[in-house]
This record gives structure tokens, sequence and C-alpha cells, in this order.
């Protein structure tokens, strides 16, 4: 008989029928006559339930079976009264496809923490929490790749290995084929990287930016979603040393197309999670809620579904860094030097700590920040008039602070040929970066959004590293 997937069993199973499903054992009860086994296949958060006689021939079968053994089951559809579904499995044939010791298997059907659950990474996909973070990871990169392709945008591969190290975006993991018990030496006693793979130094990409606004200035609409890998020793619950960034770099735009993109999309993405991962989200805020039962009310976090339809109502503040400068130098915690960071003027770059101020106290809804002191920002962002300010776009998100970093770009080549020049960056490693500003140069803009992220604010888990499967984050390289 064909095996027949857990979750249309339990939308589309009919009493009557016989089904056969293949899954892992969550739990095991056993009553009078019968025991009940919930089984799940990865296919939906639920659990489908399976009746097993004990009267008959099941008995010596049901001592091997525990939570984490994989089981084929054969049988009808009855109707459920007690499983919270509409059918349950009534067994009539019970395969144990593979066996898990109780006295081994690290996940027992009880509350497990999440730092636990980090060091067993290659189980924890078998919890309700993470295999719904995996399925809305999942629905959140196709929902992305949708977004762009129904508005025309290409996508573009961007490489991985880069012989740039002047993107600034971030510290650099380096990628060497020497040997480093003996690395070769120049003349002056340096690391002779001509002798290196490619002939040169080369690097971790931080960014897909550059080469995508390459592939902007002749193709219109671009993007990228790939991995980038920024070598920040900085362990906080926001940073990954490798994550996923999703970059549009769009020709004959500016920092107002930027912004609307940047809005559209999320809002986007977002309702796509609300219309295809209910049941993920569900039990997603009901976690959290658990969490955070012993919190005073208003330390609480807004319901998860409430908070993103909140988000998906209301349009996004729009304002320039010097007016949040302004506001934060007037709130509460800054005059009360409750800030871990006080701000003292303008100029001063902003942490997690002032952004999620602005958006969670001042403005209750997520703030575009722009046009930020040109000191702050990367060489590569477009000048404005006053000389001090670039065309930068930062959207801030309540719980996140900045899930995405964009900019309209530089497109004159003697302002960005010495914005360079003042920022140490060598014309030799980027010449060809500058070369698009001398043929058929336009305005172009993109930005940048961190994937983890998003999934962070989708899901409202607290850590980085419990929303992407295996994260890699400094001394932590276990999977
Ligand atoms: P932050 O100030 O939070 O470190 P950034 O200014 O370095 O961010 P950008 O260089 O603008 O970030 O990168 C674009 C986006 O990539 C950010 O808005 C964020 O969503 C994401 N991002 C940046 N660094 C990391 C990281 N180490 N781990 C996960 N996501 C990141
Ligand atoms: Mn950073």
């Amino acid at each position: 008989m064909k095996r027949t997937e857990i979750k249309a069993v339990l939308q589309q199973g009919d009493v009557g029928t016989r089904v056969k499903v293949m899954g892992w054992v969550r739990t095991k009860r056993i009553g009078k006559n019968v025991a009940f086994i919930a089984m799940n296949d990865g296919s939906t958060i639920k659990n489908v339930q399976v009746v097993v006689d004990t009267t008959g021939d099941f008995v010596k079968l049901l001592e091997n079976v525990h939570t984490g053994a994989a089981l084929s089951v054969e049988g009808n559809l009855v109707e459920s009264l007690g499983s919270g579904q509409k059918v349950e499995i009534h067994a009539e044939k019970i395969d144990l496809l593979g066996k898990a010791d109780p006295n081994e298997y690290p996940l027992q059907p009880k509350k497990h923490s999440l730092e636990f659950l980090r060091e067993k990474a290659h189980l924890r996909f078998r919890t309700n929490t993470f295999s719904a973070i995996a399925r809305i990871r999942h629905a959140m990169i196709f929902a992305v790749h949708k977004f762009f392709n129904d508005k025309g945008f290409y996508n573009i591969h961007t490489p991985i290995i880069t012989g740039s190290d002047a993107e600034g975006a971030g510290e650099m993991f380096q990628v060497t084929t020497l040997d480093l018990s003996n690395p070769p030496k120049d003349d002056e006693g340096n690391l002779n990287f001509k002798e290196d793979f490619f002939g040169k130094a080369s690097n971790l990409t931080v960014s897909g930016q550059l080469e995508a606004e390459l592939a902007a200035l002749a193709l219109g609409k671009v993007y990228t979603f790939g991995p980038t890998f920024r070598a920040e020793n900085s362990n906080t619950t926001r940073h990954l040393a490798e994550f996923w960034m999703i970059e549009p770099e769009m020709a004959f735009s500016d920092i107002n197309d930027d912004m609307d993109l940047a809005e559209e999309m999320l809002k986007y993405v977002i309702r796509y999670a609300l219309d295809n991962c209910m049941d993920d989200l569900e039990f997603l805020s009901k976690r959290q809620q658990d969490e955070e039962k012993n919190k005073k009310a208003d330390e609480r976090s807004m319901e998860l579904i409430e908070k993103l339809n909140f988000v998906l109502e209301n349009p996004f503040a729009r304002i320039t860094y010097t007016e949040a400068i302004h506001i934060l130098r007037n709130s509460k915690p800054n005059k009360k030097k409750r800030f871990q960071f006080v701000i003292e003027g303008w100029g001063a770059d902003l942490q997690s700590e002032h952004e999620r101020y602005l958006v969670e106290k001042h403005f209750k809804t997520p703030v575009i920040l722009t046009d930020y002191p040109k000191d702050i920002k990367a060489f590569y962002m477009k000048q404005n008039d006053d000389g001090k300010t670039v065309r930068a776009m930062d959207v801030l998100f309540p719980q996140i602070g900045e899930i995405i970093g964009g900019s309209q770009r530089e497109e004159d080549y003697n302002k960005l040929y010495t914005r360079m020049n003042e920022m140490h960056i060598p014309e030799e490693s980027m010449w060809w970066y500058l070369e698009t500003r001398k043929f058929g140069s336009v305005p172009h803009a993109g930005f940048g959004l961190g994937f983890e992220r998003l999934i962070l604010f989708l899901t409202g888990m607290g850590n980085i590293r419990d929303v992407i499967p295996f994260p890699r984050t400094p001394q932590n390289l276990e999977f």
C-alpha cells in the first residue's frame, strides 16, 4: 500500500478508509485495552493518533515503541473523540522501522531548554518548535522568490569567494589553501599570496551587493539571495557568522523607490506567512506566551499573530536620522541614562536599544530611518548636497532593531572616486565597480534584508541561533 502523509490524512482522510502512514513517535500512552501513539512525519505540526489494541499481537512490539522511534502503520481511519483531530488510525499492521532506546534518546516528551536543544542540533528538527521554524523558513524562501519573480526581478548568483576585502560591511573570513604551518613569505617577510590558490588574498563575501549592482545596470531589476559571512566576534542574539541575505538592486530608482520596495516586500512575506503557515504560527504564539507568562504584563511581547497583522495594517514611519537623534536625545531613557550608550549628539551610531526605542516606544510601528551621517555608512552610498549625510535607509522592526540596511548608490564617478580615496578603499581592487559609473551610469538603489532577522520576527524567537538549522557563531562549529 502507498504511504499517505499525515497532513493529508488529517485534512482529507475520510472515516472508514484505509491508510498507511510513516513517521516518528512523539508519545506513547498505554491505556486499559489500547495504547495511543502520537506520530509525526514533519508534513504538519499536527500529530496523528494511532490506536493500538494491547490485547493481541502488538504487545511484544509495543515494548520497543518509544519516543523517537520510526514506525510504519497501516489501518482504518476511525472517528476521533479525544485527540483533537477529526480522525485517528486504528492500527492493523505496524512495522518498527527504527528503534530509539529511551535510555539514550535525548528528546523526551517534556520541555527542553533551547540551550540544551542547540547542543542537539542534529535532533532538534524533531521538536515542534524547530520543525515549525523550519517550515516557516521554507515558506519565506519561497515567498521571497515569488515576490521578486512576480515583480519582474531576476535572481542573480553572486560569488561566495571574493577577491576584494573592501566592502566595509564587516570583518571577513580568509579563504586559503596555503600551508599555514609553513606559509610562503615574500622578500619583506609577509605572507606571499601569489602562491595562494587564486594568486591573491581571498575572502568569504560579506554581501552580494556590489556584483548585484553590476547586474542591475544591465538587467534593470535583480536580486540575490545567498549566504554571507562576517567574522564578527560579537556573540549577540542577532548576529551569526554565516547568514543568508536578500539583496535587491534596481536601476532608475532612488531612495524612495527603495523604501517602497522594502515595505512592500516585508508586508508581502508576512502576509504569505499568515496565509500559509497558520498552524505553525499558532503553535509558536502559544509557545511565546508560555515562555513569557512569568513576565510583568507590560514586559510581555504582543501576541505573535496580532503583531504580524499590526505590521501589515500600519504604514512604516519614515524619518531622517537627524529627527531620530532629536527624539532620542529628548527621550526618558536617554535623560535618565538608562541607555547603555547615551546619545550625546549628532553623528552617533545607533545601537539596537535606540532602534527599538524608536519603534516600540515612540512610533509603535516599524520605522525607516534615512539620511545618516556619511561617516557611519559605507562608501558607495549617494551623498546628499549637505555634504554631511548620505541617502541610506535602514528599516527598524520591533524586537529586532535593524532588519534591512539599504541606500541609493552614488552614481557620480567623481564623487564615488573621491569618497573611496577618503575611506582608503584601494582602486586596484575595485576598478570594475568604478567603471560602471563611467559607462551609462544611472541612479540606482537597493538593500540587504537579513533573512534570519526576518525569521526571528516571524517566529517570535529570541535568539538568532534558533532560526537557522546549524548556526555558525564564535567557538561553535559542531554540526
Ligand atoms: P548590524 O548593525 O545589526 O550589525 P549591519 O549594519 O552590519 O547590521 P548591513 O551590513 O547593513 O548590517 O547588512 C544588511 C542586513 O543584514 C542587516 O540589516 C541585518 O538584517 C543583516 N545582518 C547583518 N549582519 C548580520 C549578522 N551578523 N547576522 C545576521 N544578520 C545580519
Ligand atoms: Mn553588523
